[in-house]
């Protein structure tokens, strides 16, 4: 028998797809990736389908691709010859919430905003907050952050405990319960970034907070980049606890106000948070504002309404949407460095420079309170001229971050648009992560061609 209709035997024949609709869908991600029809798109439901598949996979030899919302920028999902996607989106149930351990447990389809508005009911909230309305197993496989990660840190720091089915389809947990351990190898923070390579998450427990007594946004316009980031690292400095600071340049300003019907200053802006009580949020607001004057700081703007503090995050989370929105067909290719806050500055300068050089619409925004920052560039995909140009401005930026300690990839990703920095960034370590994925993945069943290279594996035909 086929491994297709062994598929089918294992799940209801509705939920083994070959539509070609539904495997166009999972041929590509939000990047300017070339697609790659998968073989097969199956719709589990339970760890013990998802490991059942995992088995036929083995069996026959073909990989199995890991597949959250489709959100990622790296090409994470797109395969790379013969594979079975596996969907998560059937599994989207919110399964305990420990409102007074300050814990939810989620099955990996679970989308951010889903969770926003169960754990708003309990007053709880979930900080991490990419962009997209990524699922929480995406999520946790890329070790995803966002706005808040400058207070509340990355998936990391807030996963608690995995359910995965492992390449042989063994099911495990890599954590517990407790607040801290010291007990075994760190295997949650191991899978946790794995992008699909080692295993399937099929539960994650994650860790949450109570929602802040008081919160107020900010939007504050300084003349350039450099004042606007060199505040960052004071308000830092300052040990003011901010919960968000996201610079968005000029051109990014632009766009968001014709995408977003804001009238915001277009000039270099920060976007700014705090979280605490009253008392604390006045004397945090006031020595912020002190900060921003001494960098020159054009206009500072305090929202403690809640329809506008949404509108303003809004407006920044749809940034990229805004750029594609003004160039209809055209795909994004976004850089993600990470560097000590201290070369941010620079980082950006230079940023500005090779991208203004290059000649594409592009803009610059970041999470500067981590010292990571993307340029979103605008290429048209059948455009070898255009690929080459974001291409060349991408391996500029990561040499210029990796020559200063930096990352080529703060949140994003390795998938297969940075697969090729690995070596240079980890030097003998990624022999290191070859042997983990070999050790775990001896098949290479599991995303393969993906965050490290594998290329001992056949594949069946
Ligand atoms: C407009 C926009 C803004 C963005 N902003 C941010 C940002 O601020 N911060 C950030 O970190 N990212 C950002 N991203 C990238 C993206 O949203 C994140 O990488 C997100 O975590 C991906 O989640 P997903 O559900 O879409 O996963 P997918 O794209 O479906 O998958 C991503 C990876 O996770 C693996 N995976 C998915 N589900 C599972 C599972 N259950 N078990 C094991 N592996 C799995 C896949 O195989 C793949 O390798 C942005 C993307 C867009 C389009």
């Amino acid at each position: 028998m086929g491994l297709i209709e062994e598929l089918q035997q294992i799940l209801a024949p509705e939920r083994v797809s070959q539509n070609l609709t539904v495997l166009e869908q999972h041929s590509k991600d939000e990047s300017y990736h070339t697609p790659y029809l998968p073989e097969a798109v199956v719709f589990p439901e339970t760890a013990q389908e998802v490991s059942d598949i995992i088995k036929l996979a083995n069996k026959h030899r073909v990989p199995v691709i890991p597949f959250g919302m489709g959100s990622s920028l790296e090409g994470h999902v797109i395969p790379r010859g013969r594979a079975i996607t596996i969907d998560f989106t059937r599994m989207n149930k919110i399964v305990e919430i420990r409102e007074k351990d300050f814990l939810v447990r989620v099955q990996p389809g679970v989308t951010r905003k889903q969770l926003e508005k169960e754990l708003k009911k309990y007053g709880l909230f979930f900080p991490v907050d990419p962009g997209a309305d990524a699922s929480i197993g995406g999520m946790a496989a890329t070790n995803a952050s966002g706005t808040t990660t400058v207070k509340y840190g990355a998936m990391r720091d807030n996963v608690r405990d995995l359910q995965v089915v492992l390449a042989d389809g063994q099911i495990i947990h890599t954590g517990n319960l407790a607040a801290k351990s010291s007990s075994g190898y760190h295997l949650t923070g191991l899978f946790v970034g794995s992008e699909g390579t080692l295993g399937c998450f099929t539960e994650i427990t994650l860790k949450v907070y109570g929602i802040p007594e008081q919160i107020m946004a900010a939007r504050a316009v300084f003349p350039n980049v450099d004042e606007a980031v060199e505040a960052v690292v004071d308000i830092q400095q300052a040990g003011i606890p901010i919960a968000r600071v996201e610079l968005v340049d000029e051109p990014s300003i632009r766009q968001v106000n014709k995408y977003s019907q804001t009238n915001y200053k277009e000039a270099p802006t920060l976007f700014l948070e705090f979280h605490g009580n009253k008392d604390g949020l006045k004397q945090d607001v006031a020595l912020t504002k002190a900060i921003a004057e001494d960098h020159y700081c054009q206009e500072i703007v305090f929202e403690t309404d809640q329809a506008l503090r949404h509108q303003l995050w809004d407006a920044r989370h749809n940034l990229a949407y805004a750029f594609l929105h003004a160039h209809p067909g055209k795909r994004q290719m976004v850089t993600d460095v990470c560097l000590p806050i201290t070369e941010l500055a620079g980082a950006i300068h230079f940023a500005r420079e090779i991208v203004t050089n290059s000649g594409l619409p592009a803009g610059i925004a970041g999470h500067v309170g981590d010292g990571n920052f993307h340029i979103i560039m605008i290429v048209d995909p059948n455009s070898a001229d255009d690929l080459a140009r974001a291409e060349k401005v991408n391996e500029q930026i990561v040499q210029y971050a990796l020559e200063r300690k930096g990352t080529c990839t703060g949140e994003h990703g390795v998938g297969i648009g940075k697969l090729k920095y690995q070596a240079k960034e980890h030097g003998g370590a990624y022999q290191i992560m070859q042997t983990i994925k070999q050790a775990l993945d001896p098949m290479g069943i599991m995303n393969p061609y993906k965050k490290v290279e594998n290329e001992t594996v056949t594949h069946g035909s």
